[in-house]
């Protein structure tokens, strides 16, 4: 199992990176993207922090990590050039914080992160048909998340998926240790959603790819 999307106490996360990734090793996971909440006052510090952690504990880790971040009620015309800035400063994985009906993210936000190339849209709540396809054309994947209120919208991200062709993962966005779900659980929220077992299939197969094209770049 992979999470690629997960937070420590660079942002509301309730454990430390070291914490959260034994934590996850144990639950069963072979991959983690460390993705906390930035925008422009806090990313260089979560960046560069983290990239310390992983050149120093990375290789005693039980588990595979990836250094990224998760842009956060940034305003959607300064998404895409934050995206850039992330990478740039050495984020392997930039998720956005897609608009998700249970907080008020900005309208605009689901199209400025597939515009600026996201790696991934998190509980992107009622995305639009024509953002699916675009997510489909540029390769930004939609996330189906097991987290309790974001979920909500999880049939209608899958359907959206299905019918525009774009890819899905599935991810905790984990703030606490509880969050580590279980395979059966994920299974579980996947058929909820509506989704096929193939279908489940192929977002952990998505989740693998990304992982795999990460670590072969580091
Ligand atoms: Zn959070
Ligand atoms: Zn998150």
């Amino acid at each position: 199992m992979i999470d690629l999307h997960t937070h420590t106490t660079f942002s509301d996360g309730e454990l430390i990176p070291a914490e959260l990734a034994r934590r996850a090793a144990k639950a069963g996971y072979t991959g983690l993207a460390v993705t906390d909440h930035a925008d422009q006052s806090n990313m260089y510090l979560i960046i560069e922090n983290m990239l310390r952690f992983a050149a120093e504990a990375g290789p005693y880790l039980d588990l595979s990590l990836v250094v990224g971040v998760e842009l956060t009620h940034v305003p959607p015309p300064l998404i895409p050039g934050l995206i850039a800035e992330a990478r740039r400063a050495g984020a392997m994985l930039v998720v956005v914080h897609g608009e998700t009906i249970v907080e008020p993210v900005l309208r605009g936000t689901n199209l400025a992160a597939i515009e600026g190339g996201a790696d991934v849209l998190a509980h992107p709540g009622l995305i639009t048909v024509e953002e699916a396809r675009l997510a489909a054309d540029k390769g930004v994947h939609l996330e189906i998340t097991t987290r309790k209120g974001h979920s909500l919208c999880n049939g209608h991200v899958a359907a959206m998926a299905r019918t525009c062709g774009a890819r899905l993962v599935i991810d905790n966005d984990a703030h606490a240790p509880g969050d580590l779900v279980s395979g059966d659980m994920r299974r579980m929220v996947a058929l909820g959603a509506g989704m096929t077992f193939d279908e489940h299939r192929r977002a952990d197969q998505n989740a693998q790819e990304i992982m795999s094209r990460l670590l072969l770049k580091r």
